[in-house]
């Protein structure tokens, strides 16, 4: 699969559209998901053209996976839903057609501010 220029994400990158940001760094780029499912729902998306974890653990270099795993760390903590200063949250990923994924740009997406609740529904 190639990677799509024109998803919503990579718009969003090029600030092509508006997104509500959390933070940013030189790796990744965190902001507010548009039809929130939990009371905070925020996603943390890597700068460089991944399509989902798989296209990333392949393609990425150890900067940028490192740049991912702790910038997640950084917008939990930085919206008090970390471990260090919160109850915890959900990281999750959705791959592909069975995993759910709607846009080919990968993405984590952060559930917390209140119990997720089952791990799959
Ligand atoms: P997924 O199903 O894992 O691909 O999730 C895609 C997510 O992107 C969904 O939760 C959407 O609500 C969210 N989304 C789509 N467009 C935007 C946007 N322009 N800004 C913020 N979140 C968006």
């Amino acid at each position: 699969m190639i990677y799509d220029d024109n998803n919503i994400f990579a718009k969003i990158l090029r600030e092509e559209i508006p997104c509500k940001k959390i933070y940013e760094d030189e790796y990744i780029l965190s902001f507010y998901d548009i039809n929130p499912q939990k009371k905070i729902h925020a996603l943390v998306i890597p700068k460089g053209k991944f399509i989902d974890l798989d296209d990333f653990a392949k393609k990425a270099t150890d900067q940028e996976i490192a740049g991912l795993i702790r910038g997640i760390n950084k917008v939990a903590t930085k919206l008090d839903i970390s471990m260090d200063n919160g109850k915890g949250y959900r990281a999750l990923a959705n791959i592909g057609e069975f995993g759910g994924q709607e846009v080919p740009h990968l993405h984590f997406h952060l559930f917390g501010g209140e119990k997720i609740g089952k791990m799959v529904h």
